[in-house]
């Protein structure tokens, strides 16, 4: 720190104040033990971005102390090392428990923006690993990394991640690949699957919901006993269900597919939560499903507002068990449609350049998707591309088969647009604002994890610097905001992580 007030930045992790406030629930809600450390860990990329969040100067980074806590071989100062207990519905399925089957939450660090956890995903077995080897390898831990920045750079809440740390250590998956460890950032990593784990046991519940109401949604405590006992817990779980609404509609206007939507990876802050089989859509496909595993086609593009409404309804169902009335929680669980809605069509509005909602919009929007489906068109460029076609229709006209189709809706979006004041040009510039260029389609993934793979993280850094700042156009990296090579219709996702 330098005197003034103004903030430099801790030169060390160790430095951080460390607080653990979750190993202040009762021990049933986790176990503390420390990670498996890797061999040889190695840091292949550290975070600047997230490490300013945290307060940690650019210099932390490069000290021994931050690898080796990102490696699991040196515990958080002050924290308390824990892996933490929930269940969850996958695949529409109760699967009974789950938990940190190999993750570690390190502990708190304070910051200017609220308390952030650290957790290490893939530091080794814990008492909820069940069949797993407490691992993760570095393809999954490369696109998880990318993901979470690819998220906050668009605006879309999501858990991030400070440190990705590799090692040659073998990990059998399909075949044999190796180790990495993630250092994931979240206020909380509390899912819905941690409130319907203790579905018959209300002390705990209780409990679990003090916590999350005091530390998170303190405005739903309201006055003393005002609206009954239960007002706090309904009130948060209104919080819940428009968050869950406001975070699935701006998935489907940026084209991302979560892949695995099981309550146990859906945030309690409604934050994108673990980055598994995900993918932002090149071609339009509304029933586009980017998990390969997932072959009835649940959590396909579309499906993603019921599925999240779905799991809304499973959490309020937990929350039973406090005695409330079901007539009240499904008041609350009402409010999703009205807040999706709203949500998608002002995002809609924006990447459209349009003010305000009118009559006949819902249709333009319909019409919108049924040409892009039916041309299989580039789900990014077309929104970017469209904001050009108000000056020159042909970049827009190319991106479809079918040109008398696109010919005919972009002549309907021309008359609405012109129809509502301002100038094109203002148009275009607002809608090259939001319509981002850069988006981490899975070939560009690729690349890094093949880098990534030799020690080079060098394209990590590109995409990073491209998708933090997504609509800006950079000289020089036109092929990052191309179509997808032909290699990248071979590539396959699946749950393997
Ligand atoms: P996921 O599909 O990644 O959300 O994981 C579902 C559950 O399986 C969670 O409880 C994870 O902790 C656990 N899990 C996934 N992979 C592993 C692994 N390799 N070792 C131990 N537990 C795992
Ligand atoms: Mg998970």
């Amino acid at each position: 720190m330098i005197p003034g007030g103004l903030s430099m930045g801790f030169d060390s992790i160790d430095r951080l104040e460390v607080d653990n406030s979750y190993a202040d629930l009762p021990p049933v809600f986790y176990t503390r033990l420390a990670p498996q450390p890797l061999t040889q860990p190695r840091l292949l990329h550290a975070n600047a971005d997230v490490a300013a969040l945290l307060d940690l100067a650019p210099e932390a980074l490069r000290r021994p102390e931050f690898l080796e806590v990102c490696a699991g071989q040196r515990p958080l100062q002050g924290g308390k090392t824990l892996a933490a207990v929930y269940s969850g519905h996958q695949f529409g399925v109760w699967a009974g428990q789950l938990g940190d089957g190999r993750a570690h939450l390190l502990g708190e660090v304070r910051t200017a923006h609220g308390p952030m956890e650290l957790q290490l995903k893939g530091s080794g077995r814990t008492p909820y690993s069940r069949m797993g080897d407490g691992r993760a390898v570095l393809r999954s831990s490369v696109r998880e990394y990318l993901a979470g920045e690819a998220m906050a750079g668009l605006g879309i809440p999501t858990t991030r991640a400070l440190a990705l740390v590799v090692s040659d250590d073998p990990v059998y998956r399909e075949t044999v690949e190796t180790a990495a460890v993630i250092t994931r950032v979240a206020p909380s990593f509390v899912r819905f699957g941690s409130f319907e784990h203790w579905h018959d046991a209300p002390q705990n519940l209780r409990a679990l919901l003090d916590y999350v109401i005091a530390h998170f949604y303190p405005e739903c405590l309201g006055a003393e006993g005002e609206g009954g006992p239960h007002a706090p817990a309904l009130r948060m779980l209104g919080t819940v269900v428009r968050r869950t609404a406001e975070l699935v509609a701006a998935w489907q206007t940026v084209g991302f597919c979560h892949g695995v939507m099981n309550t146990d990876n859906m945030s309690i802050l409604g934050l994108t939560l673990d980055y598994g089989p995900y993918g932002f859509m090149d071609a339009f496909q509304v029933r586009h499903v980017c998990n390969h595993s997932d072959t009835q086609g649940r959590y396909a593009w579309n499906a993603q507002p019921a599925v999240a409404h779905w799991n809304l309804y499973r959490l309020a169902n937990s929350l039973l068990a406090l005695g409330i009335e079901p007539e009240a929680l499904k008041q609350e669980l009402q409010q999703f449609e009205d807040a999706f809605l709203q949500a998608y069509r002002r995002r809609m509005l924006d990447k459209f350049g349009l003010r305000q909602w009118q009559d006949g919009d819902a249709e333009l929007i319909d019409g919108w998707w049924r040409l892009l489906h039916e041309n299989r068109a580039d789900f990014t460029l077309s929104f970017r591309k469209l904001a050009g076609a108000q000056r020159d229709a042909v970049p827009f006209l190319d991106l479809f088969i079918d040109r008398e189709a696109a010919q005919a809706w972009l002549s309907r979006y021309l008359d609405r647009a012109g129809g509502e004041g301002g100038t094109a040009a203002e148009r275009e510039m607002a809608m090259d604002r939001v319509n981002p260029l850069y988006v981490l389609r899975n070939h560009l993934a690729e690349q890094a994890i093949r880098a990534a793979k030799q020690g080079d993280a060098g394209e990590i850094e590109t995409l990073l610097m491209l998708l933090r700042d997504p609509c800006t156009p950079r000289a020089g990296y036109e092929q990052y905001a191309a179509l997808p090579p032909d290699w990248a219709n071979g590539l396959e996702l699946s749950c393997s992580s």
